[in-house]
């Protein structure tokens, strides 16, 4: 019997996606939209980004939800989901995209662009002596797949680069800290935070009023990892008072940042609309149907997400 691969998402159209799947499932697999299955009983594999609610009842005989990002905080936060695997995409191309845009923020941050954006509206000269990258602090928090490229990416500019997870690792160039009890000091010493935490019921809100307190005053804050980790009143606060000297944001606790929002006009702070990385066709394509295969055969899944954790 033939098996049906069923694909939702909003942003991302259909077709690309079924093209490069198709050559790497072969005839046994079917791929279809979700407005369009003929056969709900077949479907056993969901490559989904924010499906309604109520989508997975439609389908009883599934056995894999296969993410179609990295971040999988609104998947598991349901409470209609499956008692399946899930798996989130974990690929190269993704990483390096990310691993780029964290590169662009320290840099703009590193070396004074928003001062020179502003000298250069007011038509003014206003040289800046820059510091070299290895008397700049750079922390990152959150060392997961794109998180620890990004790490060692800045680490390899020559940035004296620090990163915070929960569990040690080893990262070329990178001081790696752990735990809650480690966050204050790696805030305190950084010049620019950049934050890759997924959103879990632990992160929500984590950084707050009282760790921007913490960060050295002047200190620039990315964050390209969902709006809700950060208490987006505090960072306000913070930029108004010239505690935080800018910020490069990608992601915010409501999607699109509404017209009137403060952000949009605080000095040294760069809004770019949630698009740090996205999820590549042709480069995720072989690790979904990896997955696939290792679903029919009783293989181990790669890039499973753990429901307990949340990410
Ligand atoms: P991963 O899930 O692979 O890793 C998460 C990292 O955060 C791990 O290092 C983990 O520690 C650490 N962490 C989790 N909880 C805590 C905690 N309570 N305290 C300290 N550290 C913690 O994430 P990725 O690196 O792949 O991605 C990060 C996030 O980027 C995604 O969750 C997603 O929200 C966002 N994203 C944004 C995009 C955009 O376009 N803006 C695109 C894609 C993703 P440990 O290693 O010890 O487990």
């Amino acid at each position: 019997m033939t098996d049906t691969l069923v694909f939702y998402s909003g942003p991302d159209p259909f077709e690309p996606w079924r093209d490069a799947l198709a050559p790497h499932l072969g005839s046994d697999v079917r791929i279809e939209e979700a407005d369009a299955v003929t056969d709900p009983e077949t479907v056993r594999f969901a490559l989904v980004w924010m499906p309604p609610e109520g989508f997975f009842a439609r389908f009883p005989n599934l056995q894999l939800v296969i993410n179609l990002g990295a971040g999988v905080d609104r998947l598991v936060a349901r409470n209609d989901l499956p008692d399946v695997p899930i798996t989130r995409l974990s690929d190269p191309e993704m990483g390096r995209m990310m691993a780029g845009y964290v590169l662009f923020s320290v840099l703009r941050h590193a070396r004074d662009i928003p001062h020179f954006e502003a000298a250069q509206a007011r038509r003014e000269w206003a040289y800046k002596h820059p510091r070299a990258a290895s008397e700049i602090t750079v922390a990152i928090l959150g060392l997961g797949e794109l998180g620890a490229l990004a790490a060692t990416e800045i680490a390899r500019q020559g940035f004296d680069t620090h990163g915070w997870a929960t569990r040690p690792k080893d990262l070329p160039g990178v001081t790696v800290h752990c735990g809650d009890d480690a966050l204050d000091d790696v805030l305190a010493q950084a010049d620019i935070v950049v934050c890759m935490l997924p959103l879990t019921p632990d992160t929500c809100k984590r950084l707050d009023e009282n760790c921007f307190g913490r960060m050295k005053p002047g200190a620039a804050f990315v964050n390209v990892s969902r709006g809700e980790v950060v208490d987006q009143d505090a960072l306000v606060i913070a930029l108004r008072d010239g505690r935080l000297s800018g910020a490069t944001l990608d992601v915010f606790e409501t999607e699109p940042l509404a017209p009137d929002h403060p952000l949009w006009s605080l000095p040294g702070v760069l809004i770019t609309p949630h698009l740090a990385s996205v999820a590549l066709p042709n480069s995720a394509a072989p690790q979904i149907a990896a997955n696939i295969r290792a679903t029919q055969t009783g293989r181990a899944l790669a890039n499973e997400v753990s429901r307990l954790r949340g990410y």
